[in-house]
């Protein structure tokens, strides 16, 4: 993808704050950083969303994000980690390559507010876990 800004990072055509490469992944700071440290895990290749990782990058993606996830816990002293992964307009993505935040949190920085959650009842989750057994 010659214009997605991901891919002009991984070719080194814009400037990155890099934490962390190996083959698969780059690591680098979000410019837009929820806290100091809130960092970035990139798979390599243009992949726009975990609909199409296929198993070594998303094997790669998820080693590279924890040893990120420890460096940020170790240099920043936040209280916790979030991981957020965004997909398509509808789950919040606006950067259509693959990546997961790392986000450092701090006690009560009431940062991610939490989905308002029903209960559903046995049947429903059942009915449910079915229906994702059958396409899985
Ligand atoms: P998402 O909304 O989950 O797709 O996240 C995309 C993230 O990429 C946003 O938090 C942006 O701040 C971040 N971002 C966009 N451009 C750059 C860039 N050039 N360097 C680092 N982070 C970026
Ligand atoms: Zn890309």
């Amino acid at each position: 993808m010659d214009d997605c800004i991901f891919c002009r990072i991984v070719r080194g055509e814009l400037p990155a704050s890099k934490i962390h490469e190996d083959e698969h992944t780059l690591s680098f700071l979000n410019i837009m950083a929820a806290h100091p440290g809130h960092a970035l895990v990139i798979v390599k290749p243009h992949v726009a969303n975990i609909y199409d990782l296929d198993e070594t990058l998303s094997a790669a993606v998820f080693q590279a994000t924890t040893r990120v996830a420890r460096a940020v816990k170790a240099a920043t002293g936040c209280d916790g980690i979030t991981l957020f992964q965004a997909n398509e307009v509808a789950g919040g993505q606006t950067v259509f390559h693959f990546h997961i935040h790392v986000l450092p949190r701090f006690n009560d920085d009431k940062l991610l507010p939490f989905w308002p959650a029903s209960s559903p009842s046995r049947a429903a989750l059942d009915a449910m876990a079915e229906r994702l057994r059958a396409v899985i």
